[in-house]
């Protein structure tokens, strides 16, 4: 192989590039660069202490934030942005819109909208933004429905099911737009604690299946069992990454040794 088909083979098989993201609120750098690689089909998991910077980052790949510095990727493709020379031009909204459609997000606070049934909430996004026709949203809908062990569900209002329940439903209405890349910010830590199992399974499955995850998360006990690669976020930066059983069990950096003994 040339170096040049390597080094395209490699890009080709990230899903997630981040290069010295900088981000900051007012005069606060809350996002110091960040530099991140996920490959396809990889799982990281993101911990760090509150504070760090986990979820903005996380809204960052989505360019729910924009970023005063660096780049993201997804799939290749820069995220928010057209390069042209070396000047970024910002993307218009649709351009953002159908880059957003292809990475789903699933948050702490399950947002499904109260007025529409679990059917209703998974058919909303690919009727309107996917443009699905409504029989063929129908069919994936009640199919994913079944893989998240809701499909007598389908007729309930989000108020009528648990919180484990909705986060299910939270992530089926994700899945329904076909994302290749879901983002998943500490998903079960609203949850009562005999509700996270449930949630944290169906991510389980999902990873087994090949999907391609970063997973903002205190669940260590997932962390270690489901990640490719953890990294340790402390005060806008990424401190350690590495394979699960290097950074959780024989961290390197003292913040993350403090951390860990902590939550462990
Ligand atoms: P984490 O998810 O690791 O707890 P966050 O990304 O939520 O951390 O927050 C990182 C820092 O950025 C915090 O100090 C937080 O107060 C600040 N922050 C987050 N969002 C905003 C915002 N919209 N405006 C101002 N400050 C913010
Ligand atoms: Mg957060």
């Amino acid at each position: 192989m040339t170096t040049e088909t390597a080094s395209s083979s490699l890009s080709g098989s990230l899903m997630v590039r981040a290069e010295g993201v900088r981000k900051s609120f007012g005069r606060v750098e809350v996002l110091k660069g960040i530099s991140l690689e996920v490959a396809r089909g990889e799982v990281t998991c993101v911990i760090g202490p509150s504070g760090s910077g986990k979820s903005t980052f996380l809204r960052c790949i989505n360019h729910l934030e924009k970023i005063q510095a660096g780049r993201i990727w997804v799939d290749g493709e820069l995220v928010g942005y057209r390069q042209v020379g070396d000047k970024l031009h910002e993307l218009r909204d649709r351009e953002v819109c159908r880059q957003r459609a292809e990475v789903g997000m699933v948050f702490q606070q399950w947002n499904l909208f109260p007025h529409l049934t679990v059917l209703g909430n998974c058919l909303e996004a690919a009727i309107r933004v996917k443009k699905d026709p409504r029989p063929v949203a129908t069919e994936r809908a009640r199919r994913l429905l079944d893989r998240v062990g809701l499909a007598n569900k389908a007729d309930a209002y989000p108020r009528q099911l648990s919180g484990g329940q909705q986060q299910r439903v939270a992530i089926a209405r994700a899945l329904m737009m076909e994302p290749k890349l879901m983002l998943f910010d500490e998903p079960t830590s609203a949850l009562d604690p005999e509700l996270v199992g449930e949630v944290l399974d169906v991510m389980k499955s999902l990873a087994a299946e090949g999907m391609t995850m970063v997973v903002v998360t205190h669940e260590m006990g997932f962390a270690r069992e489901v990640a490719d690669t953890v990294v340790f976020m402390d005060d806008g930066m990424v401190v350690e990454h590495g394979d699960p059983q290097q950074v959780l069990l024989r961290p390197e950096n003292a913040r993350t040794q403090s951390f860990l003994s902590k939550v462990l």
